[in-house]
């Protein structure tokens, strides 16, 4: 880091960057001890039926409460345990918490859990869902599992397959944040999936007053359902996104609106009592 020489603009960029690589390395070990310590905790936000108000489920969404940096954003660590290899032993971790967790809830509700890329690159992938299954005991067709379609791109093959299987136990698969990504539409009529969940930053456009948003997720719901499909949009905020949803047709919303992600223990109806229907009227 010594080779800038007479190149000031280098110069200048150098502690930060050295700092960066510091922090980097440190939060990777730090993430190797946290694991074995219990420092991550999962949240559950419910994703609601438009029409009834009614919980379908809760999607499980990682924290990691850091000894002396608080609470970090699965933003910042997520990334980085992808790519240490760590997503494979955390991801596992998740799939048993979360299923276990959804094995004290009402039977009707749905545990979605997020799935990165690299759990997919693993051969392992179908054989720890369904130990997950089997240990927590909960049926498959209550477990959801969110892809983006940066999963789908790699390695298509051998994703296709251990997709394929999942839905044969009965696993649904949703595509999370879509519209972000890049895939053609002729390649989403392919791929082997249950549900579409629109990403917020269109969700969060959609108001009376913007036409285009509006246009936007009218297309969504519409392209969806063609492929048949169900749709929840993410990021609901307010009252007037539901109205519009609802009038497009979007099936399921999940957002602050409803609630944030929380700890289970947190769930107000859940913790109450063990109804034998979904929770959470809106
Ligand atoms: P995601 O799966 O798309 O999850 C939705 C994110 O939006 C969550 O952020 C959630 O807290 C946030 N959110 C929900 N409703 C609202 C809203 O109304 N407004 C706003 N502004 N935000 C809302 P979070 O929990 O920080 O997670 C970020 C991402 O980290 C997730 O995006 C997911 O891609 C990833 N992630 C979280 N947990 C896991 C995990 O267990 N495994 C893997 N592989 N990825 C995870
Ligand atoms: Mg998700
Ligand atoms: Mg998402
Ligand atoms: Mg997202």
């Amino acid at each position: 880091s010594a080779k800038s020489g007479g190149r000031g603009a280098f110069r200048f960029f150098e502690p930060e960057l050295d700092e960066l690589m510091h922090a980097r390395r440190n939060l990777e070990r730090d993430m190797r001890k946290a694991l074995a310590q219990g420092e991550f905790e999962l949240h559950y936000q419910p994703f609601v039926d438009v029409e009834s108000g009614q919980a379908c489920g809760f999607e499980a969404l990682l924290r990691w409460h850091h000894p002396e940096r608080g609470l970090v954003s699965p933003a910042e660590f997520i990334p980085l345990a992808e790519e240490t290899g760590l997503i494979l032993p955390l991801g596992e971790w998740v799939l048993r918490a979360a299923c276990a967790e959804a094995a004290k809830w009402p039977p009707a509700l749905t545990i979605a859990i997020n799935l990165s890329p690299a759990q997919f690159r693993s051969k392992d992938l179908v054989s720890i869902i369904v130990g997950a299954l089997a240990a927590s005991g909960i049926a498959p067709q209550r477990l959801e599992l969110e892809v983006t379609e940066t999963v789908i791109m790699h390695d298509s093959e051998a994703v296709f397959a251990a997709l394929g299987k999942l839905r044969e136990l009965g696993v649904r698969i949703a595509l999370d944040d879509f519209g972000t990504g890049y895939s053609s539409l002729s390649f989403l009529q392919r791929f082997p999936f249950d549900k579409v969940k629109i990403d917020r930053s269109f969700v969060s456009e959609l108001s009376r007053k913007k036409g285009e948003a509006h246009r936007i997720a009218r297309a969504v719901v519409a392209f969806a359902v063609s492929l048949g499909k169900t749709t929840t949009a993410e990021g609901v905020e307010t009252a007037e996104q539901l109205d519009i949803l609802r009038e497009e047709g979007c099936a399921e919303a999940q957002g602050y609106y409803f609630s944030r992600p929380m700890p289970a223990s947190s769930i107000p109806q859940l913790a109450q009592r063990k109804a034998e229907t979904a929770v959470y009227a809106a």
